[in-house]
């Protein structure tokens, strides 16, 4: 099998930053880390391994530890005085791009605005932006959209928006809302960009695409929607045990592509398992889809 790698893929700084601080605390067991890290099972099982404690973001209740991490995906100003309040030390990892959709949102505010958040209203970064606004909004899909009283709107995205996505939604926004000024703060991190635009220059390329990354994690799942928007096969794998070989075996030229927490490590397990393949079927790029 012939293996095309996406020219961007795999860990962002962010996450890269977050681990490297992790992995030099010495003494784990009094660390909790407060939300989710990474989405990504072969991360957690290690920081398990050593000795962290987790919590998910919990609004009442403390963690036990004496200090609290705060995960690459932040928290609000007001989780972090209640954490402060109740006597924790912070080690703060909040990615800086995050920290800027965070101002984003209150520039927005101080400006007059009612807040739009393009993203997942479950997602613990989304969650940590509207927890400090008065009366926020978060769109999700087209169906969210609709016409608010406010003159004012004020639209960002969570930091893993696909651009296609956050286009559609803003003209939706925008169509629904002609009495009002609509001010959009371009929130989307490069490195999700780069991702994107990488894969969609190597899907051309590919008969079917192999994306590495957690099931939950919402920066993959753009990758696999991505590809399937392209018709190609998609084979969206934690790691390499999950690849399933039989079904690969149809394709002579795979694409490999990775989300943002993904260990270089286990994109590297994925393309050695994908080389030892023996296609039995040679497709023409053009029946790919
Ligand atoms: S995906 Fe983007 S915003 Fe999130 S941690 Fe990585 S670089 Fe930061």
């Amino acid at each position: 099998m012939i293996v095309l790698r996406a020219a961007e893929m795999g860990m962002c700084f962010g996450v890269r930053d977050a681990l490297h601080v992790l992995d030099l605390l010495p003494d784990p067991s009094d660390v909790t880390i407060h939300g989710e890290l990474v989405h990504n099972p072969e991360v957690l099982a290690h920081l398990d391994h050593r000795g962290f404690h987790r919590q998910p973001e919990d609004h009442r209740r403390i963690p036990a530890t004496p200090v609290v991490l705060v995960t690459a995906h932040g928290i609000s100003e007001r989780e972090r005085a209640r954490l402060q309040a109740a006597g924790r030390q912070l080690i703060d990892t909040t990615c800086p791009l995050v920290a800027k959709a965070h101002r984003a949102a209150q520039d927005l505010v101080a400006s007059g605005h009612r807040v739009i958040v393009i993203g997942r209203r479950d997602h613990v970064e989304v969650r940590g932006i509207v927890d400090d606004l008065p009366d926020p909004i978060v769109v999700e899909r087209a169906g969210d959209v609709t016409t608010w009283p406010e003159p004012r709107l004020g639209v960002l995205c969570q930091t893993t928006t696909q651009e296609a996505l956050a286009d559609d939604l803003l003209a939706r926004i925008r169509a629904a809302n002609p009495h009002a000024e609509v001010t959009f703060a371009d929130t989307i991190c490069s490195p999700t960009r780069a991702r994107i635009s990488a894969l969609a220059a190597l899907l051309p390329r590919v008969q079917a695409l192999v994306v590495v990354g957690g099931h939950n994690s919402n920066n993959t799942r753009q990758l696999v929607a991505a590809g399937e928007r392209a018709g190609r096969p998609v084979f969206h794998v934690a790691n390499a045990e999950e690849l399933d070989i039989g079904a690969l075996a149809h394709f002579g030229i795979v694409g490999l592509t990775a989300g943002t927490s993904t260990l270089p490590a286990t994109i590297d397990a994925v393309e050695t398992a994908l080389r030892q393949v023996g296609t039995t079927e040679r497709r023409p790029l053009s029946d790919a889809g």
